[in-house]
């Protein structure tokens, strides 16, 4: 067993927020892997590289310096916490995280973090696959219109130009890409609790989740 939580859930379900609020009650850190994805993903288009591209894609990833340092995202040094929420990478990096080789790479960083330190990690496997052995597992869902008002209204705040149905449009397609990929897919792990959000509030969750894990027997 090991004393991490694992939280993962769909696009949108706010898991981000939910990950951040509960590291900062248990004075824990936090892992975005989500982030991980995207910032592979905006490596791939600035270099003008696509997934079919063979040599270009090792190229890619035997160069790719990811870092986390408190709420923001490094690639190669470059502060990147802005660029990997644009609409653009938003929108290719499921077909990114599809593929095997990404996500070999990523899984292994992801576990070599993991070994030291508290943490509760967000994505779509950590329960399933980076960190079956996790001592809880909370796997947060909301309805798809739910979802979609809160990333229509975050990208609002941040701007962006695009319409409600935009947003949930691309969340579906989305949603479809992750949970039907063959690798990895989105799933509920069979020992995860469900939590749906839908009608509760941040803290409310937030609490739910603080109760659950300090329910458990204590691992040291
Ligand atoms: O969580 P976020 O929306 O930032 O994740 C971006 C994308 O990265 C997801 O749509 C999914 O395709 C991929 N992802 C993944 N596995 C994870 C975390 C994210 O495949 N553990």
């Amino acid at each position: 067993m090991l004393n991490l939580i694992a939280l993962d859930g769909p696009s949108g379900v706010g898991k981000s927020t939910t990950a951040k609020r509960v590291a900062a009650a248990l004075k824990w850190d936090y892992m975005d892997t989500g982030a991980m994805y995207r910032a592979v993903t905006l490596a791939f288009q600035r270099a003008d590289v696509s997934l079919n591209d063979r040599s270009g894609v090792e190229r890619i990833l035997a160069s790719v310096g990811y870092e986390q340092r408190g709420t923001s995202y490094f690639l190669n040094g470059e502060d990147v916490s802005d660029a990997i929420r644009a609409p653009e990478v938003t929108k290719n990096v499921s077909a990114v995280s599809a593929d095997p080789r990404v996500r070999t790479l990523l899984v292994e960083l992801q576990r070599n973090l993991g070994q030291i330190g508290n943490w509760i990690v967000d994505g779509r496997d950590i329960g399933t696959v980076v960190f079956p052995q996790a001592i809880c597992k909370i796997f947060l869902a909301a309805s798809p219109e739910a979802r979609a008002q809160r990333r229509f209204l975050e990208l609002q705040a941040k701007g962006l130009s695009t319409s409600f149905e935009e947003v949930l449009a691309d969340q579906a397609r989305r949603d479809h890409l992750d949970s039907t990929r063959d690798l990895s897919p989105l799933r509920k792990a069979n020992d995860a609790v469900l939590l749906d959000s839908s009608d509760l509030s941040l803290e409310e969750v937030v609490e739910k989740i603080v109760q659950i894990y300090r329910a458990l027997p204590q691992v040291l």
